[in-house]
């Protein structure tokens, strides 16, 4: 039975009252009971299926395909477009699920994110040509926001587009770095500078004017792509992608020019609410296996290691502290589902990246601590995670980002920056 209560304040946004309910409906225990089902299917061949993800950076297009075909990748994606539209809390609880059978995949977090994007912004046609091959499996997205010298501070970009003379074509000059999956990609959202911020600030325009996000393929003449060695995704490279007027079409334009900043944010608040929900169903995923062996191993007299307090309230802290993450994250994506401020959507994604992020990252620890030598087993499986829970505190947003954030817009505190 569904017990329903009533909160009053920050709750209760405008004035009135919202009802908190911590169940699920019966289609997000559906999509759970999917998503462990499929993968189940693969039980048989997890170890293998994860070194090749951990290991060799390969992510297995019948995992992928998998995804799709349990409705995943159309979760996002109305109807009308081929998808189910489910919402991102079912997407969230999938990937959660991956997590905590340790399979991880930034590519489908990048490919949801740039799914939301469109959805909201893209013209009708480029919806019509793009999302039912997305919900179908059959295109995967890459995102290329990051420049040598635009991270943390994305206005800074440079790369630019130019309109062409007959207005059918854009020119791409600039270069992107550290994007995710681009080899694999069948499209791209780029973002890129259509007026500069130099132009911006002579105009006295915001430095968030200017920004346009467009719908590309990724292997387009003009455009090159390096391979970056970098650590801590699993399953998919990082490249730097060289543009050099490369011509693009004018209909790729997902939203309008010179606004993109704001299409960029229905993108960024999906990649970080999934980004913790990954990390969270690790963090789960961690803590079991640390669990399991805890019990087994026996190094003095008769009793499992488990039995020690030093090796057990260490898991069990985290335990607790998986269960706020969870909370956070359900609750970033059903700020989402439902169309709250962008702003509600935000504050609430970032604590759950921030969250989620920190706890996975214990728990990673705390699960090669468990297992002494062990834990650095390739074997074991859980070193991988070292370096993929680590990079979380870094992107796709940084904890220190994320505590500007929170100091600037929740506590009021001036902008050091
Ligand atoms: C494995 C991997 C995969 C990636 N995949 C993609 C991808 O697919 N697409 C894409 O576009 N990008 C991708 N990135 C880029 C990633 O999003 C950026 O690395 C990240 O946003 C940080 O930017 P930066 O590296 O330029 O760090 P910088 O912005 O140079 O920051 C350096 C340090 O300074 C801190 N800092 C900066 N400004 C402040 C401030 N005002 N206050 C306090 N501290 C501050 C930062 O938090 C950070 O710790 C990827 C990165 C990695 C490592």
């Amino acid at each position: 039975m569904t017990v329903k209560r009533t909160l009053c304040g920050p709750a209760g946004r405008k004035g009135g009252s919202v009802a908190l309910d911590f169940s699920f409906s019966d289609s997000e225990e559906q999509v759970r009971a999917a998503t462990r089902r499929m993968l189940d299917g693969f039980a048989p061949r997890r170890a293998e299926l994860q070194r090749q993800i951990l290991k060799e950076q390969h992510f297995p297009e019948e995992l992928w395909q998998a995804f799709a075909d349990a409705g995943l990748l159309g979760s996002l994606i109305p109807e009308a477009y081929g998808g189910n539209g489910a919402g991102l809390l079912p997407l969230a609880i999938a990937m959660e699920e991956m997590g905590m059978q340790g399979y991880a995949s930034a590519l489908l977090v990048v490919t949801a994110m740039d799914t939301a994007c469109l959805v909201q912004n893209a013209s009708e046609e480029l919806k019509r040509r793009v999302l039912p091959e997305v919900a179908a499996g059959r295109q995967k997205l890459c995102f290329a926001l990051t420049e040598a010298t635009a991270g943390s501070n994305s206005f800074r970009l440079r790369t630019t587009a130019k309109r062409s003379q007959d207005g059918k074509h854009f020119l791409v000059t600039g270069e992107k770095t550290f994007i995710t999956g681009a080899d694999v990609a069948d499209r791209m959202l780029l973002v890129v500078r259509t007026t500069s911020l130099a132009d911006c600030q002579s105009k006295g325009l915001p430095k968030a004017y200017g920004l346009s996000i467009f719908f590309v393929d990724p292997k387009g003449p003009g455009i090159s792509m390096t391979p970056l060695p970098t650590r801590g995704i699993e399953g998919f490279r990082q490249w730097t992608v060289a543009f050099d007027e490369a011509e693009i079409p004018a209909d790729g334009l997902v939203g309008e020019l010179d606004q993109g900043a704001m299409a960029l944010f229905t993108s960024l608040n999906p990649e970080r609410i999934l980004a913790a929900a990954l990390a969270g169903g690790i963090g789960r995923h961690l803590v079991r296996k640390a669990v399991d062996y805890a019990k087994d191993r026996v190094v003095f007299g008769d009793r499992p290691i488990g039995s020690y307090q030093g090796i057990a309230h260490p898991l069990a802290e985290i335990t607790i502290e998986l269960e706020a993450a969870r909370l956070l994250t359900y609750k970033s994506a059903w700020a989402f589902d439902h169309r709250l401020d962008p702003a509600e959507v935000g504050q609430a994604a970032n604590y759950a990246k921030f969250q989620s992020a920190r706890v996975a990252l214990k728990a990673v620890d705390r699960a090669i601590q468990t297992h002494g030598g062990s834990g650095f087993s390739e074997d074991v499986g859980i070193i991988y995670f070292w370096e993929a829970m680590r990079l979380l505190k870094t992107a796709p947003i940084s904890e220190e980002m994320i505590l500007n954030y929170v100091a600037e817009h929740d506590l009021g505190l001036p902008r050091s920056y």
